[in-house]
């Protein structure tokens, strides 16, 4: 038997996510950072993707901007996904937290407890093949394991999210590449057995078990004020001047 998760067809599962988006936004459950983000950066792509990458925070672009990976290591994250046939359209992108850490400081234990039920909500909501972890900070915490990237990375596994078994396929972050060619040779190598990979298809699904799904977890606390409304992809503003909270996080493609 399926669990309900599974069985709802990908715009009942999208429509969830808006509201998990509307939720996110207006989190204070870290003060410190939702006192100085400017945008909760939720995550973007494609809501029913088969891939789905997972950094570690929005930094200064990104934070402006309203959207993940969208500075330097972001662009070397489009080249690679073109090296392998894809765009951002193919894939949903999204980070460990979903608020600048001030002065792009690591985020803190506490922060990134805070911030997982977003990221399993998202998982079980997406319900993605293949987990591409994007170095230390989301393959630590998806993992469950201190063991570090440098060990790991270019190894997948399958392991359960949740109550979702994925290929779990740690990769050195793309900002860390950026200045270290060796570094950036690995990622590409990494990142060129992603297809294979994706054509393996999903793996095995758990039995459904009395684990609550993400979904049915406590909901964070309701934000202090009504949060801005998610616009339907077709209005979604495009032009140059539509600011952060115009735009459409999950309608992008
Ligand atoms: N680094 C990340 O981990 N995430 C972003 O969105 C940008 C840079």
């Amino acid at each position: 038997m399926f669990s309900a998760e599974r069985e709802r067809s990908a715009s009942e599962r999208r429509e969830e996510l808006k509201e998990v988006l509307a939720q996110a936004r207006g989190c204070v459950r870290c003060s410190e950072l939702a006192a100085t983000r400017k945008t909760v950066v939720f995550g973007a792509g494609n809501a029913d993707a088969e891939l789905m990458f997972v950094g570690e925070a929005p930094g200064a672009s990104e934070d402006e901007q309203g959207l993940p990976f969208v500075g330097r290591a972001g662009k070397l994250l489009d080249q690679l996904l073109g090296e392998i046939g894809l765009i951002r359209g193919d894939v949903f992108v999204c980070n460990v937290l979903k608020c600048r850490p001030p002065g792009n400081r690591d985020p803190l234990p506490i922060e990134i407890e805070n911030c997982q039920e977003y990221l399993l909500r998202q998982v079980a909501l997406i319900q993605p093949t293949v987990i591409c972890t994007l170095g230390n900070f989301s393959t630590k915490l998806l993992r469950g394991d201190p063991t570090g990237i440098t060990r790991l990375h270019g190894q997948p596994e399958v392991r359960v999210i949740g109550s979702r078994a994925v290929r779990l396929y740690p990769i050195y972050h793309p900002a860390a590449a950026l200045y270290t060619p060796r570094m950036l040779e690995t990622l590409r190598e990494d990142f060129a057995r992603l297809p294979e990979l994706l054509a393996l298809g999903a793996p095995e699904q758990p039995e459904p078990s009395e684990q609550p799904e993400p979904s049915e977890l406590p909901e964070p606390p309701d934000p202090p004020e009504q949060p801005p409304s998610v616009p339907e992809a077709e209005t979604r503003p495009a032009g140059p001047g539509s600011g952060p909270a115009e735009v459409d996080q999950l309608g992008l493609f």
